[in-house]
């Protein structure tokens, strides 16, 4: 199984379908830039389009004229930076059963896949891929209950960890979030139609208006007769707050709170809990950006732009050639000399993981004439590994993990280091604070991790 996050979309009842789709997935590519697909209907007939690769990319030969009737569908954006790229693992998951195409996305990480995909092989399953999100298909079609929404709810019952799923079936849309509800997932309207996705940035482009959160547990089928909801027994709530740090986009909301919003209030509260004395505040961008405004605001020091980067460099950009990490990474930002020479520096950085990137970029101002290099960051350090989709290293490979501030302050070559406290984190969201995902910070983790036997337990 490989770890992933990912983007997902749905829309039903809906005028171009696929353009719709395209889009979603469009406004969705910061979730995951590695592979793309749809399947989709107009009611009468399913159509699958997939490929490895940008959104854009993989459907620019695609003809979206020839498909301009009502109909439904769901989409998926992939992002797995480990294990080598494969066509076999492009999702929508899609299987046929007695005559009818399904399909499934999933955004999260499931936690007893291994077991589950065990008993599943000794009973004769055959796998199509190293995904685990093939297996909430299996489970299902081997219920022996008979309505498609109880042979789900009984396959939902035997996993666990994160899933925020989208399925397609012959009778409309069923989306789905985890008992915990680690991974967002919201719904929208469109005048006669609805849309579920991952973050809704999208719904201005599409016009959609943003109705609500799907709920921990929730199961909302769209049909034919609009909307209808099942539910799991809720579990402890643990949205991941990494989503809020990092991965989504601040135009989005996300778990029904703007990112944005919380992105600036970390960089409020760091102001708080800091000693520096600075000339300029500057973000890494662009995660850095909102927290590094919060931060500037409140400090009342100039917010500067030291770092320019380059807008045609996704987040994992892939060269052609082999080059140096270093040269990689030079590609994407570079600083501005006559801002930063002979500055007293604050850098706000969202977010520490293996250090590397980090200690790249604090050269790279050294070289520009910076006088002092403080770094923020707008979390705690990461010191543990995430199980639930956030695609992090081994506890080894984190710098956080079994070093002391000073030490990580020493090797990322800063005069000054800071982290958010835990407490300054939670009390940047409006949501209440026990009912965060803050596994990568404490340790904690919300769903017992039984049988994770690495980013590639099923690959040979
Ligand atoms: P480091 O210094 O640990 O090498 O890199 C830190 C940078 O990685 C931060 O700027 C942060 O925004 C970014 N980052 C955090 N999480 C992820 C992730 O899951 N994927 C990618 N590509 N970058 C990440
Ligand atoms: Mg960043």
């Amino acid at each position: 199984m490989i770890r992933e996050n990912c983007g997902i979309v749905g829309i039903y009842n809906v005028k171009d379908v696929p353009k719709i789709l395209y889009f979603s997935l469009f406004s969705l590519q910061h979730r995951g830039q590695e592979s793309c697909g749809i399947i989709f209907s107009d009611f009468k007939n399913t159509y699958i389009y997939k490929g490895m690769g940008l959104v854009n990319d993989v459907f620019s030969k695609f003809d979206f004229e020839k498909y301009k009737n009502f109909g439904f569908g769901i989409g998926h954006v992939r992002y797995s930076t480990t294990g080598s790229p494969d066509i076999k693992n492009i999702q929508p998951f899609i299987v046929e059963y007695k005559g009818e195409k399904y399909g499934i996305a999933h955004n999260g990480t499931l936690v007893n896949s291994y077991t589950l995909r065990e008993e599943l092989e000794s009973q004769g399953t055959l796998f199509q891929t190293t995904l685990d999100t093939e297996i909430i298909i299996h489970l299902i079609f081997r219920s022996k209950k008979e309505s498609f929404i109880d042979k789900l709810i009984e396959a939902l019952k035997k996993v666990k960890g994160a899933y925020s799923l989208l399925i397609f079936s012959p009778d409309g849309i069923y989306a789905i979030k985890d008992p915990n509800g680690f991974r967002p997932l919201c719904l929208g309207k469109f005048e006669n139609g609805y849309v579920v996705a991952s973050e809704n940035c999208a719904f201005d482009l599409i016009g959609a208006n943003y109705i609500r959160e799907i709920e921990e547990g929730e199961i909302l089928h769209i049909g034919e007769n609009g909307l209808k909801s099942y539910y799991l027994q809720k579990n402890k709530i643990s949205r991941c707050i990494f989503e809020f740090i990092y991965f989504a986009r601040p135009d989005s909301k996300i778990f029904g709170e703007s990112v944005y919003k919380a992105r600036k209030k970390l960089g409020e509260n760091l102001a708080r809990e800091l000693q520096f004395k600075a000339d300029l505040v500057i973000p890494i961008p662009d995660s850095g950006n909102i927290a590094a405004i919060g931060l500037a605001e409140k400090l009342k020091i100039p917010f500067e732009m030291g770092f320019i980067r380059n807008h045609y460099v996704g987040r994992t950009f892939i060269m052609p050639f082999q080059t140096s990490r270093e040269i990689g990474v030079k590609v994407k930002l570079n600083p501005v000399k006559e801002v930063i020479k002979d500055k007293c520096i604050i850098v706000v950085e969202d977010s520490i993981v293996r250090g590397t990137t980090s200690t790249l970029r604090i050269n790279e101002l050294r070289k520009a004439g910076a006088r002092n290099v403080y770094m923020v960051v707008s979390s705690p350090p990461i010191k543990y590994p995430c199980f639930y989709g956030i695609d992090f290293p081994t506890k080894n490979e984190l710098i956080a993990s079994g070093k002391t501030i000073k030490e990580i302050k020493k090797i990322i070559g800063l005069d000054g280091l800071h982290y958010l406290s835990l407490k300054g984190m939670l009390s940047s969201m409006d949501l209440p604070d026990d009912e965060f995902c803050t596994a990568c910070f404490t340790g904690q983790y919300p769903v017992e991790i039984s049988d994770f036997k690495g980013k590639e337990q099923f690959e040979k």
